[in-house]
């Protein structure tokens, strides 16, 4: 069963001009995602900078509310969910920052930092919350000392961990992780990926893992979403979408992300020109039409839906 169901997610930011500030047009920063996450999967969601991919995760946490579509979580719709309303839920959905220092109070402790959410959820207070604290310290892999210092006091990995036990000390179902190693070193990155899915791994924890980053895809997903200006364009498990990619999008993530492989070399190599164009002026039809080596002419008419043509493999282009 899912934890986590996205349907037709949409975020449109309004853009307003003229003298009377009037509405003059949108921001598509997401429009119409729908996925759903089990319980002890990591979906991957990669695109390149400006796609969506963050909006989709500030939304479903609610942090922003959607346009349209529907959000539900281990069962209930919390779309609609007001900041009151949504409080009972927010235990079980959490998230870790690229940046965790920004979400943290720099004259708290390491200790009082991770507590705060036991007491907010009144999950625990005192010596039971001091001991619960020391736990998730420890499973994290930080030294009991460590409680006692302050955030800025600790390396970036150790940060992470920091942010990995404050946002563990509720026990959610779901972590939204947005680009959490994109700020470290590449042997701190994998002991960070490590230790989420040895935690994945014991606790059943659900991860969306929003990353530009196709090799920290490849370490931490199941199954991989791309986003391409505000749309999934393929969704397929890791496996088949690394060994069989269907988008011309991918073929081109994949292609820019790779050293040419000889055993490959018969593969076409997709290369795509031009820039993303503007959230607040998608192309007509399909979104890729402008970049896309094999359009056709009914790409710049119509938008593919997103079908699925291999079991688990879905994929949005009128070619497929
Ligand atoms: Fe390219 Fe057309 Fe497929 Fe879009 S629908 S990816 S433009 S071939």
């Amino acid at each position: 069963m899912s934890v986590l169901e996205v349907d037709r997610l949409v975020k449109h930011f309004p853009i307003h001009g003229g003298l009377l500030q009037r509405r003059v047009g949108a921001v598509k920063a997401v429009d119409g995602v729908s996925f759903a996450i089990a319980k002890g999967e990591t979906l991957g969601l990669v695109g390149e900078s400006g796609c969506g991919k963050s909006t989709v995760g500030k939304t479903i946490l609610k942090l922003i509310e959607p346009t349209s579509g529907r959000i539900v979580l281990g069962g209930e719709d919390i779309t609609a969910l007001k900041p009151g309303g949504m409080w009972p839920h927010r235990r079980r959905i959490q998230t870790i920052f690229q940046d965790p220092y920004s979400s943290m109070n720099p004259r708290l402790t390491s200790g009082t930092i991770v507590g705060e959410p036991l007491e907010n959820f009144d999950i625990a207070h005192g010596k039971e919350r001091d001991e619960r604290v020391a736990r998730l310290f420890a499973r994290v892999g930080l030294r009991p000392d460590a409680m006692r210092k302050f955030a800025h006091e600790f390396s970036d990995g150790q940060r992470q961990r920091l942010g990995i036990a404050k946002a563990l000390s509720v026990n959610p179902d779901v972590i939204v992780a947005d680009e959490p190693v994109s700020a470290l070193d590449v042997s701190v990155q994998a002991q960070v990926l490590n230790l989420l899915i040895d935690l994945q791994e014991e606790l059943g924890l659900a991860y969306l893992f929003i990353s530009h980053d196709l090799a920290v895809m490849r370490h931490i997903s199941h199954r991989i979403a791309v986003m391409y200006l505000g749309r999934i364009v393929e969704l397929a498990t890791k496996r088949e979408l690394f060994a069989t990619p269907l988008h011309p999008y991918t073929e081109a993530l994949l292609a820019a992300a790779t050293a040419p492989d000889p055993r490959r070399a018969k593969r076409k190599r997709t290369i795509v020109q031009g820039d993303v164009p503007s959230p607040a002026k998608p192309p007509p039809g399909c979104h890729f039409h402008t970049r896309c080596p094999y359009a056709v002419a009914d790409c710049k008419v119509t938008s593919p839906p997103l079908r699925e043509v291999a079991p688990g493999h879905h994929v949005a282009c009128h070619l497929r």
